[in-house]
């Protein structure tokens, strides 16, 4: 009979889950982790290191070709493809918030509060609006109509177009 032994130091594929050692190395990688976790994603490897380039403090709006470029540079080898695909996986586990600005044009929030945004046209930015909740903006619409029956309002996006006075 033959015993079937586990190579213990093979390379790991991308989309395995981390170490526990890898975990205990570096806490803001252990905070992410647990993080990720928390919303029902695996912690891989791609996960993490995209995650840490989007979640290290301040709040960002970032497009899927923006945050490859920025992995590249980190020599963090992925295709645009695996960017687009945890981009949204983020999104629907709630981490982040997609702001659409136009067809073709899309933004990845790590602000998942409500909140409304400008739209700087001339550098296609998007900056929060900070002051007033949406709530109170959102009440503030006059003539928006109430929701028809059945339905609610689930929320209210408002993009402020800038152009370079
Ligand atoms: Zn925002």
């Amino acid at each position: 009979m033959t015993q079937i032994v586990a190579p213990s130091n093979a390379a790991q594929p991308l989309d395995t889950d981390v170490s526990e050692e890898a975990m205990a190395a570096n806490p803001a990688e252990a905070a992410l982790i647990e993080r990720l976790r928390t919303v029902g994603l695996r912690p891989t490897r791609q996960r993490l290191a995209l995650g840490g380039l989007l979640f290290h403090g301040e709040d960002r709006h970032v497009t899927a070709e923006q945050l490859h470029g920025e992995a590249l540079t980190a020599g963090i080898r992925v295709s645009v493809a695996t960017v687009y695909n945890t981009l949204h996986q983020f999104t629907e586990a709630g981490l982040l918030r997609e702001v659409v600005v136009e067809a073709g044009r899309c933004y990845f929030d790590t602000n998942t509060s409500e909140h409304f945004h400008f739209f700087f046209e001339d550098d296609a930015r998007l900056m929060d609006i900070h002051g007033p909740s949406a709530n109170v903006l959102a009440d503030a619409i006059p003539g928006l109509p109430d929701a028809p029956d059945g339905t609610r309002v689930e929320r209210v996006d408002v993009i402020i177009r800038l152009k370079r006075a």
